[in-house]
């Protein structure tokens, strides 16, 4: 008998992966959390049903959070993560040896027990001694925060549950303050295509544009999320995502990857003329 995944993308699509088994299953105070092993994506967690990683394509999500902030200012020692329970935004951000504190905020601590037991290619970096992990609430945490972070990266699940706080205008407008004059908001910005994200994709454009001075969308490819198309956001006081991208300097790091480089960099950043229409229309209303 075959045992299959699926996942509702909208009411009108799913997304099915063939599963070998159940390798753990449990309910968290926030959310059920689940692991299965398939023979495509290897072992994958799924929160509420959702795929949050799976270990065969999660390098592409997770380079592209990390590396496009490092490669506009490679000079980030101070970090403050929130959601990431898997480790992965971590794993990338040990790889650089000028980073001196990596602050990281995930509401479920169960989440992180489950991949450093389950995912240890993907949170086998927690462990790192520049690594302060918190359980608590990412939304309250950043509250008490000013001129503290050279780099903020929000790593977090869609805006249900837990995850709803992470995409309102006050939980930007404390990042922008927990950041330093030069700081980065890096964030998660859902997918372009799909009504249900897209919304969500306008609403957050509009947030953090009233904030920061420079707001741009990037986007690349994931085939385990709806559309198989993500976007990030990238926010700063001063640094343009590419006129300041920092080649020579991120490619003398000589780190291996296999999604991101600096010609993946600058294209991440142009976007199909609808995506525009969308994100310049939150603009405007
Ligand atoms: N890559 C994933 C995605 O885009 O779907 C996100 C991965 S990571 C597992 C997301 C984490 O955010 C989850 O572990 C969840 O517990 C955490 N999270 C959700 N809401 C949060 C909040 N308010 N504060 C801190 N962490 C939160």
């Amino acid at each position: 008998m075959d045992l299959w995944f699926t996942e509702e993308h909208t009411e009108n699509v799913r997304f099915s992966i063939k599963v070998d088994k159940q390798i753990c299953h449990l309910n968290s105070p926030y959310q059920r959390i689940d692991i299965f092993e398939s023979p495509e994506f290897g072992r994958f967690l799924t929160l509420d049903g959702c795929i949050m990683v799976t270990e065969n394509d999660e390098f592409m999500y997770h380079e592209m959070i990390v590396h496009v902030p490092m490669a506009v200012n490679p000079e980030i020692k101070n970090v403050l993560v929130i959601g990431a329970g898997d480790g992965g935004t971590v794993r990338e951000l040990t790889r650089y040896d000028g980073i001196e504190s990596i602050d990281m905020v995930e509401i479920d601590e169960e989440v992180v027990k489950v991949c450093k037991k389950y995912l240890p290619t993907i949170a086998g970096k927690l462990d790192d001694e520049r690594v302060n992990i918190f359980y608590e609430d990412g939304l309250k945490f950043v509250r008490s925060k000013t001129n503290e972070y050279d780099l903020v990266i929000v790593d977090s699940t869609d805006p249900y549950g837990p995850g709803e706080g992470l995409f309102t205008k006050e939980f930007y407008g404390n990042c922008y303050k927990a950041l330093k004059d030069d700081g980065i908001l890096v964030n998660q910005h859902e997918n372009p295509y799909y009504k249900i994200y897209s919304d969500t994709m306008i609403k957050t454009h509009k947030n953090i544009g009233s904030l920061f001075e420079i707001a741009k969308v990037y986007q690349f490819n994931l085939p385990t999320y709806p559309s198989g198309n993500w976007l990030f956001g990238f926010a700063s006081k001063k640094y343009d995502p590419v006129l300041n991208l920092d080649a020579d300097k991120w490619n003398s790091l000589d780190i291996k990857t296999r999604y991101y480089n600096t010609d993946i960099h600058k294209a991440a950043f142009a976007l199909p003329n609808y995506v525009i229409d969308a994100l310049d229309s939150s603009m405007r209303n």
